[in-house]
């Protein structure tokens, strides 16, 4: 996590109407003083665009902007990636636990940002092992997945989210409470594992891009293979029966699952600290993606 309070220069203009944003070859800035604060480092590089006028500090694009405890951002990624809950981190550094899921959210934010810089933009040169990680969000009316790509190397290469329709065994209250929820929200796409793994590998793999990809023998896994036509994916197949030891050729996605389980609170089964919303638990796993596999 790096705090770009110490960068040398500014990368570019933070007023989205500057003149240098389409051009930022030719951008000039001017150093104006500094600005103290009581949080080190205590003295803060203003600047100010020689284009539009506009002041700004180094803050403005520091992953710790505008955070009246920017210490606690790091502290936070760590406990995060350890398994602990919100209300366990806000405890240990006596803030709210909104507080906590706020920084949660922005370190997910970067974290995406993080990944997408270091993600190699060619296509990946070792094979790819594709799964869905079950979850849900809110209540366990509302299952999702979590497509997961990542190599032997155990380097994530993207991961995605597909809504589901609550599944398996119910009790007829069960079955009568999800008919009114899908009532009244809708009810999930039935071929959406097949459109968001396909938008999915168009990610990882770049136009005729050539690869490797191990799946287990999910349907909308082959559905949404045979529309990346422009790709040449060589498909291997393994039962989801199969042992699950360091042989199986999906072991890389196999252990992916378990780490998220044993890194991240709101994957634990049986918790109260699942994620309340999608949005979250994408970030959260952002950071994980960030962290526990480094
Ligand atoms: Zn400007």
């Amino acid at each position: 996590m790096s705090n770009l309070t110490f960068l040398r220069r500014p990368p570019f203009c933070p007023n989205p109407d500057c003149d240098s944003r389409t051009d930022p070859t030719t951008w000039r800035f001017q150093r104006k003083g500094f600005y103290p604060r009581s949080q080190p480092p205590h003295r803060i590089q203003r600047y100010r665009c020689s284009q539009c006028g506009r002041y700004f500090s180094s803050q403005t694009f520091a992953t710790t902007y505008w955070l009246k405890r920017p210490r606690l951002l790091e502290l936070v990624f760590h406990r995060l990636v350890a398994c602990s809950a919100l209300r366990q981190i806000a405890r240990e550094h006596r803030v709210s636990h909104s507080t906590i899921r706020t920084l949660s959210d922005r370190l997910g934010r970067h974290c995406l940002l993080f990944h997408e810089r270091l993600r190699p933009k060619s296509t990946p040169t070792e094979p790819l092992v594709l799964d869905g990680f079950r979850t849900f969000e809110h209540s366990q009316y509302w299952p999702m997945d979590v497509n997961l790509v990542v190599g032997p190397s155990l380097f994530v290469y993207g991961f995605n989210d597909v809504e589901l329709r609550r599944s398996g065994t119910m009790r007829p209250a069960q079955r009568m409470r999800r008919a009114v929820l899908e009532r009244r929200f809708g009810r999930p796409d039935p071929d959406a594992t097949r459109k968001r793994v396909e938008a999915l590998l168009r990610r990882v793999i770049p136009s005729r891009g050539e690869v490797v990809l191990r799946s287990d023998e999910h349907p909308a896994y082959v559905r949404a293979i045979a529309r990346l036509r422009d790709r040449t994916i060589l498909h291997e197949q393994t039962s989801s029966k199969a042992a699950r030891t360091t042989r199986n050729p999906l072991f890389p996605v196999n252990l992916s699952d378990l780490l998220i389980r044993h890194s991240s609170a709101n994957h634990k089964r049986e918790t109260i600290a699942f994620s309340k919303r999608r949005q979250s638990a994408l970030y959260r796993l952002a950071v994980w993606g960030c962290g526990a596999t480094t």
